[in-house]
């Protein structure tokens, strides 16, 4: 009676089912094939080559740098009654040559190696004789000379594929960084055999992608609405504004702790202890922090500047929700970010492989922030792995954006670009659609451009939204030199003919441009004879926002009419907006002081509310 897959699952492991791609990987190894299998540590990607070690003839080998672990890995193996045994430098002369000896008998199910062991002329000759079953290489992202686990050993694991032809190889990692896979594949030249993702999925994570506006006052609401209290982490580009974005949101009240490599060794440690020890603190970070986080209980990550790629972004979103519970990854971006990012890539040290490298990174980055499908599905296609229904859980399924023909929309905004010469940014190709009366438009002479003041239909938000979506799709792009002036593509000219049609969301912030709404004082009905507020509620408010804004004036040096003037405080104290868009509608509220200060106040508002009605 031949035994099956899943006869070894039950009777050697005790399993009933298989999990993941295992069962699909295991038929695919076992009748001779080769593979690369990704799945997270714990993934259950041993059994992967262990099953058909077990189900095929001779001995199945194992190809790990870990030797510290091989022996703990062949205690466990022996307690279920498989035959393994492991030949390295910690094993004495005799010992090893028991195991060759074991191995010539045919006594051996699995054998693990260390790869320069492996290499070595003797051990070569004895595998010829021993005929393996099938050859693991286990964490195969060490072939990957970009890695951060490169060994140059794992290179000379090229000779597998002529010296035992015909055994099937299968390549096991838990990175599922794009550019390693092709590495692996390469460099163990495993390019005929397939490729298996698996469980790459975090379905208790929302994906959510946003238009950045109003600063830290947006990451604020998000948390007080959705995770008030809870961990989470705050990803900034720049170690200043993490800074800067922990003190604002401490103004406002919350424990947030900034962490950037720049920090005194002692306070990276406090806050991080901090972050790991305490309830609901809130780390505000560079990509310096989160390697070997492992706290279960992070409920959201937010990115408030665009990542590098995809891989990154997964892997730091990751960090939210190990515990399964409901968890968010936000990621708030604006155009200005694609300008920023391309710049510090063109000014890197890097080569220009690697610059490569990394803008194709960042453009799939960009496409993906840009998607009108689900996010999911096109983040695990990323990496290989599949899902069948959009999933439900992100902000494309849960709100699902509207579209419009914008064809001519991006016909005016291409041709406003070529027309200036491709040597502007997107502020001032806007500035020229809009027909705005801007100095140095008159300057260029760009008011007699057939483009000036043709763009009215969109306002200066919705021209950004056009603008990136162009971008996102590789029908614009910004200069090499990373400046940020636009710059056509060959897929604008197919635009500009008229091949090409354009069907683009339309960002909720997308509407006709009208006349700016005026902005709101205090309506004269409250207040008194002598100009004061009526309302003893309200002027006790004003008092107190005076004092915030004492103290925000102290700290940063400034003169407390800098911050605001008494008008504008006692338009808050008034009207209390409860959130930045309403505190943005008070006169004397300019998108750099609601930026800036906006957070302090809208908290300081929020907690009067709290306790008038508490
Ligand atoms: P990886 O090598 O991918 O990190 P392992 O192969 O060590 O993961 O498996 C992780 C854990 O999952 C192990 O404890 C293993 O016994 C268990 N496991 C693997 N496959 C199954 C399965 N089909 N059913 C239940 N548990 C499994
Ligand atoms: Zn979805």
């Amino acid at each position: 009676m031949t035994r099956t897959p899943l006869d070894i699952l039950g009777t050697v492991y005790g399993f009933d089912s298989f999990k993941g791609r295992q069962a699909e990987v295991i038929d695919h190894v076992t009748s001779g094939g080769d593979a690369l299998l990704l799945a997270p540590t714990g993934g259950g990607k041993s059994l992967c080559y262990q099953i058909p070690a077990l189900l095929r003839e001779g001995p199945g080998i194992v190809i790990s740098p870990l030797i510290a672990l091989m022996q703990d890995q062949v205690t466990a193996l022996r307690q279920l009654g498989i035959r393994a045994a492991f030949l390295n430098s910690t094993l004495s002369p005799g010992e090893q040559r028991s195991v060759a000896a074991q191995l010539r008998a045919g006594d051996l199910d699995l054998l693990y190696l260390a790869p320069e062991r492996l290499v070595q002329e003797d051990t070569l000759d004895l595998l010829a004789i021993a005929r393996p079953s099938v050859i693991a290489i286990d964490e195969a992202h060490c072939v990957s000379q970009w890695g951060h686990d490169f060994r140059p050993e794992y290179l000379q694991l090229d000779i597998l594929a002529e010296k035992f032809a015909g055994v099937p190889r299968l390549a096991c990692t838990a990175t599922a960084d794009f550019r390693t896979r092709e590495e692996i594949v390469a460099n163990l030249k495993l390019e005929g055999g397939r490729i298996f993702a698996t469980g790459f999925d975090r379905p208790n994570i929302r994906y959510l992608v946003t238009e950045r506006s109003g600063g830290t006052a947006q990451v604020l609401r998000f948390i007080r609405n959705e995770y008030p209290g809870q961990a989470g982490i705050v990803y900034c580009l720049s170690r200043k504004k993490t800074e800067k974005v922990a003190a604002q949101l401490a103004a406002a009240g919350l424990t947030a702790l900034p962490y950037h490599a720049g920090l005194p060794a002692k306070v990276r440690a406090d806050n991080q202890k901090r972050f790991l020890n305490e309830d609901g603190v809130v780390i505000v970070a560079t990509i310096a922090f989160g390697m070997g986080i492992d706290k279960p209980d992070v409920r959201f990550v937010i990115h408030n500047d665009m990542p590098a790629g995809l891989e990154a972004y997964y892997q730091e979103t990751g960090r939210a929700g190990r515990d399964g519970l409901p968890s968010t990854a936000l990621l708030t971006y604006g155009l200005q970010d694609v300008v920023l990012r391309r710049r510090m890539l063109e000014n890197s040290e890097a080569d220009d492989l690697h610059k490569r490298i990394e803008r194709q990174r960042l453009d799939a980055m960009l496409a993906w922030t840009e998607l009108v499908t689900c996010r999911r599905q096109a983040l695990l296609r990323h990496f290989g792995d599949d899902l069948a229904e959009p999933c439900g859980n992100c902000d494309i399924c849960l709100f699902p954006p509207e579209t419009f023909d914008a064809t001519v929309a991006a016909q005016k905004l291409l041709s406003c670009v070529a027309r200036t010469g491709q040597r502007f940014g997107a502020n001032y190709v806007i500035d020229v659609l809009l027909g705005s009366d801007h100095e140095r438009i008159f300057r260029f002479g760009h008011d007699g451009l057939s483009t000036y003041g043709i763009g009215t239909e969109l306002d200066r938000n919705g021209w950004r939204t056009v603008l990136r979506q162009l971008m996102a799709r590789g029908i614009l792009t910004t200069d090499a030199e990373g400046i940020g002036s636009l710059v056509l593509t060959p897929k604008s000219r197919e635009v500009l003919s008229g091949e090409l049609t354009l069907e683009l969301r339309k960002n909720p912030l997308i509407k006709p441009a009208g006349r700016k709404k005026a902005k709101k004082s205090v309506p004269a009905a409250l207040l008194a004879e002598d100009g004061a507020l009526a309302d003893p509620e309200a002027a006790a408010r004003f008092e107190r926002l005076r004092e915030l804004r004492l103290k925000l004036a102290k700290e940063a040096e400034v003169p407390p009419y800098v911050v605001f003037h008494d008008k504008t405080l006692a338009a808050m104290a008034a009207l209390r907006p409860r959130d930045e868009s309403e505190l943005m509608a008070i006169s004397g509220v300019g998108e750099a002081k609601l930026e800036r200060w906006g957070a302090a106040f809208l908290a300081a508002l929020a907690e009067d509310g709290d306790s008038l009605e508490g």
